[in-house]
């Protein structure tokens, strides 16, 4: 198929898989109530998480949004096209379906040639990760098949570039909180606004503020532990980020290059599984916080949701 029949298929009310520079989204026309249920259904996810409206130039944010506050516009401007979802008070005739009731809606615009080319001949499109519910988040086309076989057709891009889902910023309130962490951190965003960021507390995620950070997530069937690695033995995966741990086949290095960890987190998960590995090690990342602070926070924030010892 190529992206003509593809953008069809989106107009008839059917789902595809694209590309985007976080992770591969199951896009869905955003004003179509019966193809954003099918999202919903094929995911298996539950209706009260809501789905991030994905566009492809910033006028489009006008057809949800009435009004866009200062501070959002200078994150648009600053981060758009890029891995940053927004958070606004949304307009009454954005689809309940997709804020899950709420009276916020998420939206992004993606960079990736595909996202891009794409969404703007379909128009906006919620798109959330192409994988089947509490799975790890597709970074390939070939994990979207691995969950779903034909059901849908995914348009192949190749391996995502951040591997992580975006940074979901709240800016509803009277100062941007980050809800979930991504590629772009407090150090890139409080330059931009001129003030302080906030960062959601654990309790805070909760609560209905970002519905989805209370869902078990990225999870791979072999337990995932965090921390001090001291031995290894060969029914295990490591992701170890010094040398001294060994150099067995079954040890992989990242030597604290947390951009190149996060790249391919969500693969290492999906592949321990396919190669039978009981369980998944992954040594502690503290040490290399400063080199990739924003990187740093959202590894730590998805190894926290796969772990079975946090
Ligand atoms: P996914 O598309 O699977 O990456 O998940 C979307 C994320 O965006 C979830 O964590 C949702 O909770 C969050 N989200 C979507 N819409 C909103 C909203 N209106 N307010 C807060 N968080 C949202
Ligand atoms: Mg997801």
């Amino acid at each position: 198929m190529n992206l003509d029949q593809y953008i069809q298929l989106i107009k008839a009310g059917e789902i595809v898989a694209f590309p985007t520079e976080t992770v591969y989204g199951l896009g869905a026309d955003a004003w179509n109530p019966s193809a954003i249920q099918k999202v919903f259904e094929t995911k298996g996810r539950p209706a009260d998480n809501p789905l991030i409206v994905h566009i492809s130039n910033q006028d489009q944010v006008f057809d949800f949004v009435e009004k866009i506050p200062e501070r959002a516009k200078k994150l648009m401007d600053a981060f758009w096209p890029g891995p940053l979802t927004i958070v606004l008070q949304k307009k009454p005739k954005v689809l309940d379906l997709i804020t899950a009731g709420l009276d916020t809606v998420a939206i992004r615009m993606p960079d990736h040639p595909i996202a891009k080319s794409f969404i703007a001949q379909t128009g906006p499109l919620v798109a959330p990760s192409a994988n089947r519910s509490g799975r790890p988040s597709p970074t390939k086309a070939e994990h979207v098949r691995a969950d779903f076989g034909a059901k849908f057709p995914v348009i192949d891009g190749g391996a995502t570039e951040v591997g992580l889902e975006s940074t979901v910023v709240d800016s509803s309130g009277e100062q941007i909180v980050i809800l979930r962490p991504g590629k772009i951190g407090l150090s890139d965003l409080e330059p931009v606004l001129g003030e302080k960021v906030a960062i959601a507390s654990k309790a805070d995620s909760e609560v209905p503020k970002s519905p989805g950070q209370k869902y078990s997530h990225y999870k791979p069937q072999a337990a995932v532990y965090y921390g001090e690695i001291d031995s290894i033995m060969r029914e295990n995966l490591y992701l170890v980020q010094t040398d001294t741990i060994g150099k067995e086949k079954n040890v992989i290095n990242y030597k604290g290059d947390l951009i190149r960890f996060s790249k391919e987190l969500y693969d290492r998960f999906r592949q321990a599984d396919l190669e039978g590995y009981n369980s998944i090690f992954i040594e502690n990342i503290d040490a290399f916080s400063k080199k990739a602070p924003a990187y740093y926070a959202a590894l730590l924030n998805r190894i926290e949701k796969a772990c079975s010892n946090k």
